[in-house]
């Protein structure tokens, strides 16, 4: 089944929305250079849809990536007097102008590339951050709202993104034989609580340290198998919270790609 035009516009706005308040929030959370490309791909994929309808696609209907989107906003929308790097976007029926701040968004893609070939070591830069919130003024977008800042789904990202920085320490500091070790025992010590999971499956693939290793104390709602609970190799903690976003962003690719 394919997603309706608005149902897409809508998922990539929320999608846009809760990454850049993340980043707005917390623009040296772990793993922000791969927010920050996500958000980008998908504000711009909203607005250039939302602008020139058609022309986010490629030739084989898949989106184009972030940097062929900035390309479309610079050779179509106005260049601003004086800049010539900087496309506006003028709001109609009293909405505001939107910059488009080309030569600092592509520049924020080579940082970020650049970043995640490092294995995720280093930071990302305010005024890009700041660049990727510029799009918000654009009526596709309009998500990053102080409600959008302060729900609980931002601060339990932050959260989520900090503690898996801490367990993948821990994970160093263990080594490689004491959490192979570990690994090899966590299905002799791991209980199932009656009722808690089914299947009676209780290790789940832990996204830290890669081991079958992270003892279930719930499961995802949605039946995606996706399990909440704490690794028993390098600490991990998923929270319930966690697995049921997991789950729903996995049954969207699903639903995407059918
Ligand atoms: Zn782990």
């Amino acid at each position: 089944m394919e997603l309706g035009a608005q149902e897409m516009q809508r998922h990539r706005a929320e999608q846009y929305g809760r990454l850049a308040a993340v980043l707005e929030k917390d623009h040296e959370v772990p793993g922000a250079a791969a927010i920050f490309d996500q958000a980008l791909s998908c504000g711009l994929a909203a607005i250039v849809a939302h602008q020139w309808p058609g022309e986010e696609l490629k030739k084989n209907g898949a989106v184009k990536s972030a940097r062929f989107l900035i390309e479309v906003a610079k050779a179509r929308a106005e260049k601003r007097p004086g800049q010539d790097d900087v496309q506006i976007l003028r709001g109609t029926d009293g909405a505001l102008d939107v910059k488009v701040e080309c030569k600092t968004l592509l520049e924020a893609i080579d940082h970020t590339a650049a970043i995640r070939h490092a294995r995720g070591v280093g930071e990302l830069r305010r005024p890009y951050v700041d660049a990727l919130l510029e799009l918000d003024a654009h009526a596709a977008l309009l998500q990053v709202s102080d409600e959008q800042r302060e729900s609980d789904w931002v601060k339990e990202e932050i959260r989520q993104r900090h503690d898996r920085l801490r367990a993948s320490d821990y994970l160093e500091l263990i080594g490689d034989e004491e959490a192979e070790r570990r690994a090899k025992a966590a299905p002799h010590f791991v209980v199932i609580a009656p009722g808690a999971v089914n299947d009676g499956v209780a290790l789940d693939a832990c996204p830290v340290c890669g081991w079958e290793a992270l003892a279930m104390s719930g499961i995802d709602p949605f039946g995606a198998g996706v399990g909440s609970g704490a690794c028993v190799v390098c600490s991990y903690v998923r929270s319930a919270d966690e697995a049921e976003e997991l789950a729903r962003r996995i049954m969207m690719t699903r639903h995407m790609d059918n």
